[in-house]
This record gives C-alpha cells, structure tokens and sequence, in this order.
C-alpha cells in the first residue's frame, strides 16, 4: 500500500471536488483526489455513441449561473444557444396537440388564470426564501410537512394547472413524484434558480451550452491538477481524528493511503454513507444521511439525418404533462449537421418502461415523441438512454433531495464540518441546487473555509 501526505485529501472528481481542490491548490496547499471511477466528472460526461457526441448527464447553463460562468471564461471555454427558433408543442389530456410560443403553455383560459396566479404565489413564497437557508422561513417546518402535490391541492382545484405547474419542480427538476417531496423542498429548487418564473422559462433555465460539452469543466481542472489526481481509487475507509488532536484524516483506497489535515467528501449525499469511518461519523450524520435520496430520470438522445422538426417551423421545444416524455427540446450539437432532440422521462414512468426489455422501452419512448414531432420521430439514426440509476458511484439523476420533513429537521447541518471532514457537492447547494453552478460554488466555499481554518 503506497501511502502519501497532503494538506487535504478530496473524495471524489466531480465539479465540486475539482473546483475545492483548484482553489485549495491557489492558496498553496498540496492537495490528493481520490476518484472512484475510471475518468474524471461524475455527473459530467461526454461520450460518443456510435458517432454522435452526446451530453450523458448535466449540459445546460443559464444567465443566472455566475460561479459556472465564471469557471467557464477561466478555463476558455466557449458556449453556443439552444436552438429555440419556431413554435413549441404542448400536448393536453388525451393528446390533443396546440403549439405556442412564450412560456404559457396553450391550456383553456381557465386553465391559463389558475397557472398564472400559481406562478405569482410561488414566486412571492420563493421571494421569502433564503435558498442557503430555507429552514429559516416562519412556516419552514409547516411547508416541510406537506408534500409539494397537497400543496397544490389546496391552491386550485384545476388539475391540468397543478400537473403543469407540478412537472417544473418535479419531473423536470426534483425527478421524485410531487408526493414524495415537500413544498418546502419545492421551494428552494426554485429559490436556487432565483425564482419560480425562472425554472418555468426554458429560455433561461437551459439556455448555453458548452462546445465541446460540460465535462470540459472537470476533465480541464483534473489536467491542471496533474497527478493529483488518482483515478480507480474508489475511498473504501476514513480514519479520522475525533478527538480534536489535530491528527486529521487518512483515506484509504484498495492501493493507496493519503493522510491530511483535511478531508473533503465531494460525493453525492447518497453516497457518504457507503465509506466506512474510524470511528464512526456522529449520530447526527449518520441520521441525517438517510434522509436524502436520488431522483431519478431517464436522459433520451434521438439523432437524425436533419432536424426534421425545423422545416416545420417548430422550436424542438415540448411539454406535456400527460406524455411518458414529459419534456423534449433540440439538442443538436454545436457543429454536427444532424438533428438531436433529447426527451426525459421521470420517476415512476421511469421506473415503468425500465420493466420493459429494451426493445419495447426504446419503441415507446419513440412512440412519445412521435406524438410531439409526427412520425419522423420513429427512426433516429443514433438513440440512447443516459441511465444514472445503474451507476454505482451516483445511483440516480438529477440529484439528492430530503424526504418529507428532512430539509427542516437536518438541513441546516447537511453542510457542517465533522472534525477534519467537510462536505461539498451540488446537491448540497444553496443557489445552483442540484446544478453544476452549485457544485462549483460549494467547492469554492469549502476551500476557503479549509484555508481560514490553517490560518495562524
Ligand atoms: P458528482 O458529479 O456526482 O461527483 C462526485 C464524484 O465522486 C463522482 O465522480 C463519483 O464517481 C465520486 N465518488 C463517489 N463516491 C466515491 C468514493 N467513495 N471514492 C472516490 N470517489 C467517489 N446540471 C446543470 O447545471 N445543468 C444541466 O443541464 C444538468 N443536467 C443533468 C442531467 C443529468 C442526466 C444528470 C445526471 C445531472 C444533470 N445536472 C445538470 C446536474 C449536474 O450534473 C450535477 O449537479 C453536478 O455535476 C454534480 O457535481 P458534484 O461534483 O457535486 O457531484
């Protein structure tokens, strides 16, 4: 067992470990990452699939986003807009199909009325909350007892108002059903984008992307860490000093020892519990640890010969509420001829068409978008499912969200240091919740109060 000495030994080459480890780097402390998978990036990845460049996981950034930004212009990177000329489609109970453009969806006026109100009241709540620290709310603990559907319910009793509103957070953002989270938990994933308005306009929620894809992010930081960074080392233990001796933390890989004063988890909340710790991490932690899981989503690239949907005048753009695809867009990569639309099904149509063989999961999945774009829709060039939930060292997509109740009653320390131990990763998040732009942040953060902490 080789075994070395750092400042700080980071768990994980995600954004948030990669950006904790740079900025520790900066203030001139030596730093390790330990990486359990073969390449760097976790939730990023850019891979080709039988000839077409695909996003696999996180890809979009918007206006709003400045840490990501700014780690963008840092490491030179370029961005391109999502295609979004033309009309959108949105599909209505029993797929009767209207287009539109702007961001309310063609729904009778009735309907209309009761999203907008809707939206006015979410915002107005989201205004109130403090989205590093929702828990601070006065009705923090009232709005974490009520799943975020309930609440819906008692606002308005027009269905498709509440299937449509409920989809933003929930199988577009939260990737849980709108029972199984609170209306506390809806409202910061709002919060962290600034506003319910924002995650309701596609135009400003997925606005860029990266040429060359998001995974340029990691895989540029890990080149300039060098050899630092230690791929296949999966962190199997953590000895660390409870005590308060100032002997710190030593990570053990199957092959390699790293002691330092400091450690940093940047692992998917899901995944801390999987380390084993010496002794034990404290009650609070292990408790709170459960209460957090993965959504779940499955991310759907379709290529084909030409963006067939253009010459029609439409955007790529499609909702619908009542669709096994509950969302769809143009994905066409910057500089590839072709036409890629991406579809996402969420949760348990999910876990439905993962009963399925294969076959049948792919035929329906292309039948759904079919309903958006016409026929055409049934004969990709290049299809493939992004399927997070089979992956080890993530174990679901987007991201981790409490349970009900959980965000009140553990959220505030979600993010406290253990002794030597501090925690950082997207879904840890205040602004950038779940998103790149908050792994980033929370890296930064991280960093800096590691480096106040080895201040004389
Ligand atoms: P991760 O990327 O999960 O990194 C954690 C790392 O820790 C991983 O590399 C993992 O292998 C490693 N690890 C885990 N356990 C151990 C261990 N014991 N030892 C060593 N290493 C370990 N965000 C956006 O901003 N825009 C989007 O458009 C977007 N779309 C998304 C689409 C999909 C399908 C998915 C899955 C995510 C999407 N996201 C998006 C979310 C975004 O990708 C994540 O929020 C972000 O990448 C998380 O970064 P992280 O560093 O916090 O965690």
């Amino acid at each position: 067992m080789n075994s070395i000495e750092r400042d700080v030994v980071i768990v994980g080459a995600g954004a948030s470990g990669l950006t904790a480890a740079t900025e520790l780097t900066k203030a001139g402390l030596s730093v390790a990452v330990l990486e359990a998978r073969d390449r760097v990036g976790g939730r990023l990845w850019t891979d080709d699939i039988d000839g077409a460049t695909l996003e696999i996981g996180g890809q979009w950034v918007s206006p709003d986003q400045d840490a990501l930004i700014g780690t963008l212009e840092e490491l030179g990177l370029e961005t391109y807009s999502r295609y979004r000329e033309g009309i959108n489609i949105y599909l209505g109970e029993n797929g009767a199909r209207r287009t539109f453009e702007g961001e309310i969806f063609p729904v009778a006026p009735a309907t209309e009325q009761e999203i907008v109100g809707l939206i006015e009241r979410l915002d107005a709540l989201v205004a109130e909350i403090d989205p590093d620290r929702p828990w601070e709310h006065p009705q923090a603990k009232e709005l974490d007892e009520i799943s975020f559907r309930r609440w819906l319910e008692t606002q308005t009793d027009d269905e498709e108002a509440r299937l449509n509103i409920g989809m933003f957070i929930a199988g577009a953002m939260l990737t849980k059903p709108a029972h199984a989270f609170s209306a506390l938990q809806a409202l910061l994933m709002a919060a962290s984008a600034g506003s319910f308005s924002n995650l309701v306009d596609a135009d400003f929620i997925l606005d860029k992307r990266v040429k060359g894809g998001l995974q340029q992010v990691p895989l540029l930081l890990a080149e300039r860490l060098g050899d630092d960074v230690h791929l296949n080392s999966p962190v199997r233990t953590l000895r660390w000093d409870a005590e308060g001796t100032g002997s710190g933390v030593t990570a053990i890989t199957d092959d390699l020892q790293v002691h330092a004063r400091f450690a940093i988890l940047a692992v998917p909340p899901v995944l801390i519990s999987r380390i084993s710790y010496e002794p034990p991490l404290p009650r609070r932690q292990q408790q709170l640890h459960q209460h957090l899981s993965m959504g779940f989503v499955i991310k759907v690239h379709a290529v084909y010969e030409t963006p067939f949907w253009r010459d029609h005048g439409y955007s790529g753009t499609a909702f619908s509420p009542y669709e096994l695809v509950h969302e769809a867009y143009d994905n066409s990569y910057h500089g590839d001829p072709r036409g890629t639309l991406v579809g996402f099904v969420s949760d348990e149509s999910a876990d439905d068409v993962f009963r399925l063989s294969p076959e049948e999961r792919k035929a329906r999945i292309l039948e759904s978008l079919s309903h958006y774009y016409g026929v055409q829709a049934l004969s990709p060039v290049v299809y493939y499912e992004s399927d997070w939930g089979s992956e080890e060292w993530t174990r679901g997509a987007y991201a981790a969200s409490f349970d009900m109740g959980g965000l009140a009653r553990y959220g505030a320390d979600l993010r406290t240091p253990v002794g030597p131990i501090h925690f950082s990763c997207s879904d840890m998040a205040g602004k950038g919740y779940q998103h790149v732009d908050g792994a980033i942040r929370v890296g930064r953060e991280t960093a800096a109060a590691i480096v106040a902490a080895l201040q004389p």
